[in-house]
């Protein structure tokens, strides 16, 4: 579905990509785990068409996708949630999904899409006249995702949505996830807390330093000594 291939990223000096290679199959859930600065924001912002790569190819259904703007990659069903989940504060929970779907043709699919948001989220459908801004971090997090699946994505790129919620909101989180993924969505969850999306990852790669250090099943990074002492604590 999605193919990554010997990608470079600068920023004037800074190299943030180094010869990245990645892939995700149709329907798969992949997950991208690393410090602090590895590149990992930078690979999203890459594929979304956000930052541009100085070399290497993004392919999307076998078509090139990395010279096209933002809003035509969004068009194919790319959809980007990024870090730090960039809502409207000042508008409520339901004006925040109304801009979501700004890109639907069809005034009538609107209704469906809202209607399966509140199935995955019923917390926003409670709080849909509330200011995001007044919302805590967890339902913000929520927000921001059903945002993008207003979109009707094909393929969900994920940044960091743990981060600052609760352990027990991470938990809630992850069967979110898995529930959007065992729903037929293809995912690329960007992670600093490894064993969260370790446990959801069919493919999952560690980049350290703007490159691809280590790649297998989250199971098999899961057990993986370099993996366990570096990224879980173990
Ligand atoms: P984090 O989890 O902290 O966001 P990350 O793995 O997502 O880290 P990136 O944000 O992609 O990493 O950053 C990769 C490298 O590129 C870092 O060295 C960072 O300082 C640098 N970088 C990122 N954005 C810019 C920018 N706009 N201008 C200059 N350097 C940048």
């Amino acid at each position: 579905m999605l193919q990554v291939e010997n990608l470079h990223v600068r920023y004037g000096e800074v190299t943030a990509l180094s010869g990245v290679d990645i892939v995700a199959k149709e329907g798969e859930f992949v997950t991208l785990i690393g410090a602090n600065g590895a590149g990992k924001s930078t690979l999203l912002r890459t594929i979304s068409g956000l930052s541009r790569p100085s070399e290497g190819a993004i392919s999307y259904r076998d078509s090139r996708i990395d010279r096209l703007p933002a809003h035509a990659i969004v068009g194919l069903g790319l959809v980007h949630v990024p870090e730090r989940r960039s809502l409207f504060p000042a508008m409520t929970v339901m004006e925040n999904l109304e801009l979501g779907a700004y890109r639907l043709k069809e005034k009538s699919e609107f209704g469906g899409r809202l209607r399966s948001v509140f199935d995955d989220f019923p917390v926003l459908e409670e709080k849909q006249d509330r200011l995001a801004g007044n919302m805590s971090g967890g339902e913000q997090q929520m927000c921001a995702i059903a945002r993008g699946l207003m979109l009707g994505p094909k393929l969900l790129l994920l940044d960091e949505p743990s981060l600052g919620l609760s352990p027990l909101l991470v938990g809630m989180l992850g069967t979110i996830m898995k529930r959007l993924h065992e729903g037929g969505l293809s995912i690329i969850l960007v992670e600093q807390n490894a064993f969260l999306a370790l446990r959801l990852a069919d493919r999952a790669y560690v980049l350290e330093r703007g490159r691809i250090a280590l790649e297998g099943t989250g199971r098999e990074l899961l057990n993986s000594d370099r993996v366990r002492k570096a990224y879980l604590g173990l």
